[in-house]
């Protein structure tokens, strides 16, 4: 600058010199430590310190001098640093942000009042070390001390999230940062940040919120329509996660015992694991209260809240919410979440989506239970199925069977296999399939009920008649799912029902027969009643002729009149027969029973057959015939007697012996009245006691009958409770034997 003119050295046109020159004449020319700046091409720019001294001399400068030192490098480390120190405040104050520095040595620790409002403290409160570790939760601290433990050793920072208790109990997120450093090789101090991250973590909660309570209704949605679990299981789901969604390991979900009518706790998380089987009585402590109003009930610290249960122990929990869990019958049980600190971090979104849960922990408890139901029911319709006698089917809607029960898998043979096979028409018989499928389709087309018999081969190969009725089923909604049918074994019943059929063909030509008997009987009546008057009067009249009260008879007129008398006696006696036999056959004729001595009616109708007897110049020995009284219709026994007689000796030779014999046996009296006359064949013997049968024999043309007597006899026996048999053989004379009850 040697030689240079003051005007080139501090050239007027540049600002900064005049005002160097200014403050230089404002300092009274004693000006030290100004700082210019020049500035030179290119935009560099460097800085100096000025000092100058001026001589004045009656007003005016004389002489200048001064120095000039570059200082642009000091001056641009300062300006960094204000720089820096502002930007850090203003960083800091934007931020939120917390300072601490600790001094590892003397144990001091310095906190920003950032910080300390971070934490909830008052601005003038010191804080130690362990004062701010006590604020930190049990396992949040743990993990604090081990990641400053490690920072101190190595040197290297840290960064962490954790929680923080504010002494009003409530809860907060700070994000710190820290980090050592060493003065000559040794760890002096601990530098840190701290930041809130209340913010972030809300709406990260919020969403692991949104995501736990999408995640717990797929979960349970999944387990409920599955229905693999039991509902104790899906209830620990829902409350884990409603317990997720609201930051609480601690909960318990009180059901309703339909039998004590109190709450029971069924599943207890955290604190309450140990409280399962607990119970709680209508408006009692906070279910209780839940129970009894229905509504959702926050309870902000259960420690002061003057309802408290007093059994519980002190200490555990403050803020408590519960949630009551509802269905159509009302409360049915209360979800409540416990938390072990002051939480008034509930938004409306949360309690909405607790809930919801509530509800669904409501929908799965009744599907559960609807669940059990349904498989219980399902159980009890096996159960019945397979005891059944019949076979049972079911199919879908789809026309497949699903479902045969056991009489039916036993039948086909399916029985190991354990299910009935896809394709069993190939066990119906090969004739019945096209009707089988026809109405099996045709049914299914119209939903209707159907029935079907069709042969269906059995285990054993046989084909066997079955009746199948199929029912539509519908679900409640009225929606068609199939069919539930019965298949019934009736080969035995077709079977008996064709003899059936046969049967009832023989009972009507029966009722005909005996319808036809009965007119020919009243027939019968009725004519022969007719028939004795006109005869009895002619019988009475040819009495009068013979006996000559119309005048005297000449020989050939008594002769003719004597005929004509004796037919009119076979006439009659066969008019007396026929009225004998419809009197019998008249259902309203009836024995008179009295005590007899049955020897003495032997005796009376062997006395009555005397002269008939000795006409054929036979005889009647009676043997072993002893006084037996007993009850009989003392007539129509005589009547059975002389009838029995008069056959043995109407079909014995004269001269011939005929024995009557008297013996008890087995209760009964049995009378045996033995000829030794022409006999019965062995075919005739049972004819022979039928209406009109007359058998041929060597001696019936001489006698004469109706073929009525031996009907009568079986009849009057049969009617005192006893019975006739008849032993005999050709030539070599009849047995006839009566026994009656004695
Ligand atoms: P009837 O004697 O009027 O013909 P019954 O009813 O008394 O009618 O007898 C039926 C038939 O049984 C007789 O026609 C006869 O052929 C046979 N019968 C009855 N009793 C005897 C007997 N003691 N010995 C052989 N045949 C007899």
């Amino acid at each position: 600058m040697i030689g240079l003119s003051f005007g080139d050295v501090l050239p007027a046109k540049d600002a900064q010199n005049n005002a160097l020159l200014r403050a230089f004449i404002a300092a009274k020319y004693r000006l030290s430590d100004y700082t210019t700046r020049q500035v030179y091409g290119k935009g560099k720019e460097r800085y100096y310190r000025n000092s100058m001294t001026a001589i004045v001399e009656e007003g005016s400068v004389v002489q200048i001098w001064g120095t000039c030192q570059d200082i642009t490098d000091q001056q641009q480390t300062a300006e960094a640093l204000l720089y820096n120190k502002e930007r850090l405040d203003l960083a800091l104050r934007g931020s939120h942000m917390g300072l601490w520095e600790w001094n590892v040595l003397t144990n001091q620790l310095f906190w920003s009042p950032q910080l300390k409002k971070m934490y909830g403290l008052k601005q003038n409160k010191r804080v130690t070390y362990e004062d701010y570790l006590a604020m930190l939760p049990a396992d949040d601290r743990a993990r604090t001390q081990k990641l400053i433990a490690k920072s101190l050793k190595t040197g290297q920072p840290y960064t962490m999230e954790h929680r923080v208790i504010w002494p009003d109990g409530t809860e907060h997120w700070i994000l710190g940062q820290g980090k050592a450093y060493k003065e000559s090789g040794q760890i002096v101090r601990m530098v840190g940040t701290a930041l809130s991250i209340d913010r972030q973590k809300n709406i990260e909660t919020t969403l692991q919120r949104q995501n736990a309570y999408l995640e717990t209704l797929h979960i349970t949605a999944l387990d409920v329509s599955l229905g693999l679990k039991k509902h104790t299981h899906v209830l620990k789901t829902i409350l884990e996660r409603a317990g997720k969604i609201n930051g609480t390991h601690d909960g318990y979900i009180y059901l309703k015992d339909p039998q004590t009518q109190k709450l029971v706790v069924r599943v207890g998380t955290g604190l309450f694991k140990e409280y399962v089987g607990h119970t709680i009585n209508f408006g009692e402590g906070l279910a209780g209260r839940v129970w009894e109003t229905g509504q959702p009930l926050t309870v902000p610290d259960y420690e002061t809240w003057d309802k408290r249960q007093s059994s519980f122990p002190k200490g555990l929990v403050r803020t408590v919410i519960g949630m009551p869990l509802r269905t159509d019958e009302g409360v049915i049980g209360v979800m409540t979440l416990a938390h072990r600190y002051v939480n008034n971090d509930f938004d409306s979104e949360q309690m909405a989506a607790l809930s919801r849960l509530a509800d669904l922990a409501s929908v799965s408890l009744r599907n559960a239970r609807v669940l059990e139901d349904v498989k219980e029911s399902e159980q009890r319709f096996r159960t019945m199925a397979d005891t059944a006698p019949v076979m049972i089917w079911l199919s879908g809607a789809d026309r497949q069977v699903t479902y045969c029960n056991k009489s039916w898998l036993e039948f086909t043979g399916q029985a190991a296999a354990g299910k009935c096979s896809a394709e069993w028409t190939g066990n119906v018989h090969p004739d019945d399939v096209a009707k089988y499928q026809k109405t099996y389709e045709t049914a299914f087309d119209s939903q209707q009920s159907f029935s079907v018999e069709y042969r269906l081969r059995r285990h054993d190969g046989e084909y066997r008649w079955i009746l199948d009725v199929g029912r539509p089923r519908f679900s409640p909604e009225g929606k068609f799912v199939g069919y539930i049918g019965s298949g019934t074994d009736i080969h035995d019943l077709k079977r008996a029902s064709e003899l059936i059929l046969a049967n009832s063909q023989l009972k009507n030509q029966r009722r005909q027969l005996i319808a036809l008997n009965k007119a020919k009987d009243d027939f019968v009546a009725l004519a022969s009643h007719q028939l004795r008057t006109p005869a009895t009067a002619v019988k009475q009249y040819i009495s009068l002729l013979i006996n000559d009260y119309a005048g005297p008879v000449t020989p050939d007129q008594l002769q003719y009149l004597q005929i004509a008398y004796n037919s009119n006696e076979r006439q009659l006696k066969i008019i007396n027969d026929l009225l004998k036999t419809a009197q019998l056959d008249s259902s309203r004729f009836a024995l008179d029973m009295e005590p007899h001595d049955i020897a003495r009616i032997i005796t009376a109708a062997v006395d009555e057959l005397e002269i008939t007897v000795e006409l054929k110049n036979q005889r009647i020995v009676l043997r072993d015939i002893s006084s037996e009284t007993i009850e009989i219709d003392e007539t129509e026994m005589k009547l059975v007697l002389v009838n029995l007689l008069e056959n043995a000796s109407k079909y014995s030779y004269p001269h011939s012996e005929i024995v009557v014999t008297m013996q008890k046996q087995d209760g009964f009296l049995e009378i045996a009245i033995r000829d030794k006359g022409v006999g019965i064949s062995r075919e005739n013997k049972q004819r022979i006691f039928d209406k009109f049968t007359r058998i041929d024999n060597d001696l019936s043309d001489t006698v004469s009958g109706s073929g009525l007597g031996l009907y009568w006899v079986k009849r009057i026996v049969a009617m005192h409770g006893g019975n006739i048999k008849v032993n005999s053989a050709l030539s070599k004379g009849s047995t006839f034997t009566i026994r009656l009850p004695l």
